[in-house]
């Protein structure tokens, strides 16, 4: 069956690897689709020097049918279509009871599909039962791929802010994961504005619902948030860049009393202890990825508000265009792009 490597330094092939059959409480998925996330570049661009290129197969937004069973599972039937949650804990401490199977403490039993185990950029793969969660027929597979990262994580992000209509909302960067958080931030009432260096983007973002759009290429986004709010900034504030400048400019677009949320991973930032978070009463949040019950939450959402989730994906690509697919979305292609299979 034919899947993805990631080499590092920016290359990746499509290679032959062996079938699989699932195990105990494990079954097999003929994937639909496989999302291409942002967190994908990180090992995707490293140097293998780093030890950061993973040796399984990466993709962690899988879609697809169940299509065997191990023995002892229950959890799922074959022929159900589901959205994979990419992470197994042990299932039995806090955090897997609640969904958070990537906050499991037992280090051992934890695994990161598209990273410590094989991932979605294959035709199969094998996962365990608990991580399938059934997808609504109105969900297409591409959907169901965007949701199982990248459209969830920016769902958790708006529900930690507890966005609404009394809000502005400003989303920094317009990537998958900041437009899915643009379309539904709208969709939950807030007035979003949208920042981004790349006037492409920015335009999809307009699409996604954004009530303004604001060019940083020149580092004005503060000032320019600040006029478009009466002097004041953004009541929400969410962060989905991952860099210190853009993390700084999040805080300082935030008004008084107001909460920003940091989703954009890795690097550093420094912030000053009193004027950006004392004096301002910040509510300074951080939220990774969602539970397995918020995935199955936001799904809900999407099909009860009618949310065109399907709009912000930009390109379907045959995985044996995989290597092209990569270089153009490290190189900044705009919207959402997944492997569809066939
Ligand atoms: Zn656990
Ligand atoms: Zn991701």
């Amino acid at each position: 069956m034919r899947g993805v490597r990631f080499l590092g330094n920016r290359k990746c092939e499509v290679i032959d690897y062996p079938e699989e059959s699932p195990g105990q409480n494990e079954v097999l998925i003929k994937l639909r689709s496989s999302g291409i996330c942002g967190s994908d570049l990180h090992g995707y661009r490293s140097d293998p020097s780093e030890g950061r290129v993973t040796k399984m197969r990466p993709g962690h937004e899988p879609c697809g049918e169940v299509v065997e069973l191990g023995p002892g599972v229950t959890a799922v039937d074959v022929g159900a279509r589901i959205m994979q949650h990419h992470y197994l804990g042990c299932g039995k401490c806090r955090y897997c009871e609640r969904g958070w199977t990537q906050l499991c403490p037992v280090t051992e039993k934890r695994l990161y599909y598209g990273g410590t185990a094989h991932g979605g950029h294959g035709e199969y793969m094998v996962v365990h039962e608990n991580t399938c969660i059934p997808m609504p027929d109105e969900i297409t597979f591409d959907e169901g791929a965007y949701l199982a990262c990248g459209a969830t994580t920016a769902f958790q992000a708006l529900k930690r802010l507890n966005v609404s209509g009394r809000d502005v909302l400003a989303v920094f960067g317009a990537g998958p994961v900041g437009l899915a958080a643009t379309m539904l931030g709208a969709e939950m009432g807030a007035q979003v504005i949208a920042v981004d260096i790349s006037p492409e983007r920015l335009n999809m973002a307009e699409q996604a619902g954004a009530w303004r759009t604001v060019d940083n290429s020149d580092g004005s986004a503060v000032q320019q948030i600040k006029d478009l709010t009466g002097g004041e900034g953004a009541e929400a504030s969410l962060e989905a860049v991952g860099r210190h400048e853009t993390r700084v400019a999040t805080v300082e677009a935030t008004r008084i009393f107001g909460r920003a949320c940091l989703v954009g991973e890795g690097g550093t930032v420094t912030y000053e202890a009193t004027p950006h978070i004392i004096h301002r009463h910040l509510d300074l949040l951080g939220s990774w990825t969602f539970s397995t019950f918020v995935l199955a939450e936001a799904a809900e959402f999407v099909v009860r508000r009618g949310i065109d989730l399907g709009s912000l994906i930009t390109e379907q690509v045959d995985v044996e265009d995989v290597p092209t697919a990569y270089e153009e979305f490290d190189r900044g292609k705009p919207g959402k792009l997944v492997i569809s299979f066939g």
